[in-house]
């Protein structure tokens, strides 16, 4: 892991995880070590938070842009480990959505 050094001694990626270390549901403070990096790539980061007081979960993505930095977060109801098992998968296509939605509705429909 390579970071390139700034002022203060932090460098971009540091600064721009410190603006995300607040729970956006409670506002409490996600403490150090509660912000796990699950993806490392050379111009973007894609972190995950846990709260300790609430337990939700936050997922953010920091990029590297022009001569800044740019997040994108969101609440998520994926725990560190879903997050995990779940990052290199392929996107749901549209046929299987579409099946999954037959499939659901002929089960309601027997049920009646
Ligand atoms: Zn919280």
């Amino acid at each position: 892991m390579s970071f390139n050094k700034k002022s203060k001694g932090f460098s971009e990626w540091e600064q721009s995880a410190k603006m995300l270390g607040t729970c956006t549901v409670c506002g409490r403070a996600y403490g150090s070590g509660k912000m796990k990096i699950l993806k490392n790539e050379k111009k973007s980061r894609l972190l995950h938070a846990t709260c300790a007081f609430c337990n939700s979960h936050f997922m953010a993505m920091l990029m590297k842009m022009g001569g800044g930095m740019s997040t994108i977060g969101m609440v998520t109801d994926l725990s560190l480990n879903d997050s995990r098992r779940l990052l290199d998968k392929a996107p749901i296509t549209v046929n299987e959505a579409i099946e999954g939605y037959k499939y659901i509705n002929e089960k309601f429909s027997q049920a009646k």
